[in-house]
């Protein structure tokens, strides 16, 4: 089964629109999908009627940032029930904070000198979620870097002057929010955070006792010996394995929608646990 529960569409920063997203993936081969938008699930909702046309199977989904600590995390929710009261409470609290946290990183970058930014990254983010590739695009479009790789790597990326995260919730918040909707909270590309394996396996502890269910197993094309890692800790924290491309665009290999491998056959694949609920076939 080729599954991709981890996607973005224009909702928030990814390229294509939810339509779009949703036909590529039918066009890679992806029989079971989740549209993984930051803090939103505006993308979802747009295509949440057409997907059965499209030989594949969609699930509600969402990536929220929290914080574990000081650090950045991202807990995805998958099977969610997007119209419950709690959870939508957390994305309004999310979007504010979004909204915020745009006007923090816009005074750190005026003290650098690159003024103008909130005008430009809140025109170019439009109805999507407003959040730091936007000021990336800002950056590399008045020339101050030469691209949004250097931005992130210079100004906007963990540790640097723009990285304002002190607005996001705590992780056993937005995991309570996930489950409260009947969801199922996965942590989201746990080798990105860059931790070393003793901190991880704390994150991984933390995460569990918090509600969580699951980990991605397989975040992008990765090597044999990252996917052999993360299913073992799945296995040792008795937790589910999910799979995603984290797709934002196309000319991206390494993130392709549906071609990113098959979870290791020891693991017990996440869509096992979206079983009970009636909308979603057992995939
Ligand atoms: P935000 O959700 O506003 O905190 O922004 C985080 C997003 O920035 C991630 O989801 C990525 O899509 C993007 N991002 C992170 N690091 C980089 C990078 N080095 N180059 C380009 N985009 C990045
Ligand atoms: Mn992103
Ligand atoms: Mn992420
Ligand atoms: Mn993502």
């Amino acid at each position: 089964m080729i599954a991709d529960l981890h996607s973005h569409s224009t909702a928030s920063d990814g390229e294509l629109t939810p339509l779009a997203l949703l036909q590529r993936a039918a066009q890679q081969g992806v029989e079971l999908m989740a549209i993984t938008d930051h803090d939103c699930v505006d993308g979802y909702q747009a295509v949440k009627a057409q997907w059965q046309q499209h030989h594949m199977q969609l699930v509600a989904g969402v990536e929220l940032s929290c914080l574990w600590g000081k650090r950045l995390v991202h807990v995805v929710g998958l099977n969610i029930d997007v119209d419950n009261p709690q959870l939508s409470a957390g994305l309004a609290q999310q979007q504010l904070a979004r909204k915020q946290r745009a006007k923090l990183i816009d005074a750190k970058l005026t003290k650098c000198g690159f003024t103008g930014g909130l005008l430009y990254a809140t025109e170019l983010a439009g109805d999507s979620q407003i959040g730091r590739p936007h000021f990336a695009r800002f950056l590399v479009e008045k020339g101050h870097v030469r691209s949004e790789n250097e931005a992130f790597n210079r100004y906007l990326g963990a540790g640097k002057v723009g990285d304002v995260k002190e607005l996001w919730p705590d992780m056993a918040t937005v995991i309570g929010w996930i489950n409260a909707s009947g969801g199922v909270a996965v942590l989201a590309h746990p080798l990105h955070y860059k931790m070393t394996a003793t901190k991880l396996k704390a994150l991984i502890v933390d995460f569990k006792q918090a509600g969580g269910a699951a980990i991605e197993v397989i975040s992008g094309r990765q090597a044999k010996d990252q996917t052999q890692q993360l299913a073992k800790l799945a296995q040792q924290f008795d937790l589910h394995a999910s799979i995603g491309s984290d797709f934002h665009k196309p000319g991206t290999p390494w993130r392709e929608l549906g071609q990113v491998g098959q979870l290791p056959a020891q693991c017990r694949p996440v869509w096992s646990l979206f079983s009970h609920r009636d909308d979603v076939e057992q995939a």
